[in-house]
C-alpha cells in the first residue's frame, strides 16, 4: 500500500448523501475553482527522478498515466463510491466494459457464474457467450425464484449476478435474500444498479459486494456519454480490478468522466422527479381501455410491488411498459401493427431504445432491443408484440399523457 495519498476533501462528520452527491470529489487545485476541473491529459509530469520511482513502486500515491489514474476520474470515482456507500469504486469506459473489468479481475477458467435470465441482453452475451470460450460458466435462472438460484449452485459457483428491476419487465429480485446464499456458498454477489442509482437503491446495504453500473443512463442523465462503473471494498477494487485495468485499459475518458461527475449532482432530484412522472403516467395507463397490462413497481398490481417499495426507497423508479391490448382477437401481427400505431402518433417521445435521459423514450422491445432472439425466446422472456416501454424523462407528465392518447384513442377497437 502506498504511504503517501492523494488528499480528501474535508466534511464535518457525517454528511449525508445530497452533500455528498454535490461535494465529494478530490480538493481544488491551487487556483481555486469552484467546478470540478476538467483533466485532458494523458500522463503527469513528476519533479524528480527519485518521486517518479516511488510513484511508479506504488511507494506514493499519485497521478502517473490517464489509462489507470486521472484527477477527473477519480473525482466521479470517489463521489459514486460515497452514494453507494462502498469504500471504493473504478470507472469503466462503458457499463459492458465494467462488467467484463469484474469478470476478468474475479474469475478464471472453471468457475461458475449465476445469472438471472432477465439481465440486461448485452450481459447475456458476454457471460453465456463470450466468456464460456474462456472456460467460465454460466448458469442463467429466474429473476424472482431465489430457491431456483440456489439450486443453480455448483461447488466451483464464484459470482451470483443480478439486476434489479429488469429491463423492459421491470422485475425486481431480493437483493437481502440473494446476497445471504451467495455469502452461504462463499461467493460474491453483483448487482447491476442502473434502473435505480444509487438514489433509490444502494445494494452494499443490502449485502451485495459488487455494484455495476452503465453511467450512460441515469447518472449521466442527459444521454451525451457512453461512461461506467464498478463500486466495490477497497480490497477489490486495488487487489483485483485495478491490475486489471492497468494491463487491460479499459478506461474511462476523463471527458466523460466530468460530464457523469456532473450529471451525479442532480441524480437524486432527478430520479425522484422521474419516478413520480412514470407513477403518474403508469396509473392512467393502467385504467386505459387500450392497454391490457402495466408493468411498473410503483403500482399495488405488480408482482413484487412490496419488495420494490422496501428496496427502492418507496419509488418506482423511471422505467415502465405497458401490452396494448389485442393479441388474444387478432394474434401477434395484428397487436404489433397496434403498438406500432402507438409509438408512431407521439409527437414529444423520442423513439430510441435507449434510457436514463430527461427526454422521454419510447420503444417495442421485440423489434428492436430484443429482436436477435427468436419468437419462442421472446415469447420464453414474456416480450410480447404489444409490448411498449417507455423510460419517463423530465418532461411535464400532463403532455406525457397526451402523447400517448394521440396513439391508444384513436386505435381501432
Ligand atoms: C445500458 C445497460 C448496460 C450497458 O451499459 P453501456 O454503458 O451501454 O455499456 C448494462 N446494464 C444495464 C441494465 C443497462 O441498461
Amino acid at each position: 500500500m502506498s504511504e503517501k495519498k492523494i488528499p480528501r476533501v474535508s466534511f464535518p462528520a457525517d454528511v449525508r448523501p445530497d452533500t455528498l452527491a454535490v461535494r465529494e470529489g478530490l480538493p481544488a487545485t491551487p487556483w481555486g475553482e469552484n467546478s470540478e476541473a476538467l483533466f485532458l491529459t494523458s500522463s503527469f509530469v513528476h519533479p524528480d527522478a527519485a518521486t517518479a520511482a516511488a510513484r511508479f513502486a506504488n511507494e506514493e500515491e499519485a497521478f502517473v498515466y490517464t489509462r489507470f489514474t486521472n484527477p477527473t476520474v477519480m473525482m466521479m470515482e470517489r463521489r459514486l463510491a460515497a452514494l453507494e456507500g462502498t469504500e471504493a469504486c473504478i470507472a469503466a469506459s462503458s457499463g459492458m466494459a465494467a462488467i467484463l473489468l469484474m469478470v476478468m479481475g474475479l474469475l478464471k477458467a472453471g468457475d461458475h457464474i449465476v445469472c438471472s435470465q432477465s439481465v440486461f441482453g448485452s450481459t447475456i452475451k458476454l457471460l453465456g457467450g463470450e466468456f464460456a470460450r474462456f472456460g467460465i460458466e454460466t448458469t442463467f435462472v429466474s429473476q424472482t425464484d431465489v430457491a431456483e438460484w440456489q439450486r443453480a449452485l455448483r461447488p466451483n459457483t464464484k459470482l451470483l449476478f443480478a439486476e434489479t428491476p429488469t429491463n423492459p419487465l421491470t422485475e425486481v429480485c431480493d437483493i437481502a435474500a440473494l446476497a445471504g446464499i451467495a455469502h452461504a456458498a462463499g461467493a460474491w454477489l453483483a448487482v447491476d444498479n442502473c434502473f435505480c442509482s444509487p438514489a433509490l437503491q444502494q445494494p452494499s446495504k443490502l449485502g451485495a459486494d459488487l455494484i455495476i453500473h452503465s453511467g450512460t443512463k441515469y447518472l449521466d442523465g442527459q444521454g451525451r456519454v457512453i461512461a461506467g462503473a464498478l463500486c466495490a471494498s477497497e480490497a477489490l477494487v486495488e487487489g483485483k480490478f485495478v491490475p486489471v485495468m492497468r494491463s487491460a485499459g479499459m478506461s474511462l475518458s476523463p471527458f466523460n468522466a466530468w460530464v457523469v461527475l456532473k450529471g451525479l449532482e442532480t441524480l437524486a432530484i432527478r430520479m425522484e422527479a422521474q419516478s413520480a412522472r412514470a407513477l403518474q403516467l403508469a396509473t392512467w395507463l393502467e385504467q386505459h381501455p387500450q392497454v391490457e397490462r402495466v408493468y411498473y413497481p410503483g403500482l399495488a398490481s405488480h408482482p413484487q410491488h412490496e419488495l420494490a417499495m422496501r428496496q427502492q426507497k418507496g419509488c418506482g423508479g423511471a422505467v415502465l411498459s405497458f401490452i396494448v391490448r389485442g393479441e388474444a382477437q387478432g394474434g401477434p401481427e395484428h397487436v404489433r401493427q397496434k403498438a406500432f400505431h402507438v409509438i408512431d402518433q407521439t409527437q414529444i417521445c423520442s423513439i430510441t431504445a435507449n434510457l436514463g435521459d430527461t427526454k422521454t423514450t419510447i420503444t417495442h422491445p421485440s423489434s428492436t432491443s430484443h429482436g436477435r432472439l427468436t419468437e419462442p425466446q421472446r415469447q420464453a422472456a414474456g416480450i410480447t408484440q404489444g409490448l411498449i416501454r417507455v423510460a419517463v424523462g423530465l418532461e411535464d407528465v400532463q403532455d406525457l399523457i397526451a402523447d400517448l392518447a394521440r396513439g391508444l384513442d384513436t386505435l381501432p377497437a
